[in-house]
């Protein structure tokens, strides 16, 4: 049922990939609207379906989503304007500002546009308080604890700056402000393992029952895992829905009020819809070593950095010609960047770690899998190289989405002052 193999074969047909490359010249991120609408398919039993759009930021996927019915989730006023570019209403509960912090800015955007904000501090209840009673907000609580795939993604817990401790205090500046309390909303990290999740609703039962408000939604956060490598598994989405679905019967009968069900997914949706192609051209033998440079970095993408994240890597020979019975080499795959660590076959621990990889030569093309989330979104200029093209895949048919930076454009907000 989970199956999505075939869908990214489609795509991945090597003509198709030497389209792309004589098209728009590597390195680029190219994306599969099949995969994401599946991936939407497989969530359709919760209420709302809330798209963590940090994960996947491209106007142009916000706007495949709201066709699915998606909702979003913004954490800037950059992804505000994103979501209301691609079509979104504002005060329609399309969407919801989470953070922990209400900059000016957002704090203007939301009260005009009459965003609800899910609010990660007490702090930001005060300051949106005073400026706007009766203002709609969510508590974001943390549960006290987290988990997630790196000890940089737990959101949960004391060690983690995200959410707030003590909803019983957030509920007493909601009363003394006259907010408008909507929903209860934990996230506790990305990448999380079953019983982490499964745990959630249990914490989410015990402190909607002390609160014992009147709200319309409960939000089951996101977190949830994708297969990276072939050892991985998928969340078991069926029990994980029922789990959730329990729960929500259960706050919403002690609280006598109907409730909605969110479940807030970036990863989940995007991640394995992209691929990141880039193109071989050095490979040299350091010692024992043997490294495969290519003309990504960590400037496009930052996961195996920092995160010490596996990504699967194919090859796509330049030539046909004698790719028969290539042997396979212990191949260290690193980028263009001037930094030791721009490497993507390294460990959580950050040592390098060759991968078994058919013997490449300069001009041939990797392909790195299952980069559409946190990928292009995490891109920086570092080393001043500018960001790279996004295309997409839907019906058949690839379109640019975003195109290439160009450095003049890159060094216009120092040169245009
Ligand atoms: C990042 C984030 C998510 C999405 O996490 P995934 O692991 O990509 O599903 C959801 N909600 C909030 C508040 C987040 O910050």
């Amino acid at each position: 049922m989970y199956d999505i193999s075939n869908i990214k074969k489609k795509m991945l047909t090597r003509d198709n990939v030497i389209y792309l490359i004589k098209k728009y010249k590597t390195p680029i991120w190219v994306y599969n609207a099949d995969i994401i609408i599946k991936q939407i398919k497989k969530l359709e039993k919760f209420d709302i379906i809330r798209f963590a759009q940090k994960s996947c930021s491209n106007i142009h996927i916000l706007k495949l989503m709201k066709q699915y019915n998606i909702k979003i989730d913004a954490v800037s006023l950059g992804e505000i304007k994103r979501a209301i570019l691609a079509g979104f209403q504002p005060n329609n509960n399309d969407i919801v500002f989470t953070s922990d912090i209400l900059e000016e800015k957002v704090l203007q955007e939301v009260i005009q546009k009459k965003i609800p904000v899910n609010a990660g501090s007490i702090d930001m209840l005060k300051q949106i308080g005073k400026k706007s009673p009766g203002h709609p907000v969510w508590i974001r609580i943390n549960p006290r604890f987290g988990n997630g795939h790196h000890i940089k993604t737990n959101t949960g817990g004391d060690t983690s700056k995200h959410g707030i401790w003590n909803p019983i205090k957030a509920l007493s500046i909601i009363n003394q402000y006259k907010l408008n309390l909507i929903g209860l909303h934990m996230h506790i990290g990305s990448g999380v393992n079953t019983e982490n999740l499964y745990q959630v609703c249990e914490s989410m039962k015990k402190n909607a029952i002390q609160l014992n408000q009147k709200i319309k939604f409960i939000s089951a956060g996101g977190g949830l895992k994708i297969p990276y490598s072939s050892k991985d598994t998928e969340t078991d989405l069926e029990d994980y829905f029922n789990k959730w679905n329990n729960t929500k019967k259960i706050i919403s009968s002690t609280l006598k009020c109907p409730l909605k069900l969110e479940i807030e997914p970036g990863r989940f949706l995007v991640g394995q819809s992209g691929i990141l192609i880039s193109k071989v051209y050095a490979v040299k033998n350091m010692g024992k070593n043997t490294f495969v440079l290519i003309n990504s970095g960590f400037n496009d993408l930052i996961r195996p950095t920092l995160y010490g994240s596996y990504h699967k890597i194919t090859v796509i020979y330049n030539s046909i010609k004698n790719t028969k019975n290539t042997p396979i080499i212990k191949s260290i795959i690193a980028g263009p960047l001037c930094e030791s660590g721009d490497v993507f076959t390294i460990k959580k621990t950050g040592i390098i770690f060759p991968r078994n990889l058919p013997k490449v030569k300069p001009g041939d093309y990797l392909i790195i899998h299952d980069t559409g989330a946190y990928g292009s979104s995490m891109s920086s200029n570092y080393n001043s190289r500018p960001f790279i093209p996004e295309v997409l895949y839907k019906n058949g048919k690839f379109k640019l989405i975003r195109r290439r930076q160009t450095i003049q454009e890159m060094l216009s907000l120092e040169t245009s002052l």
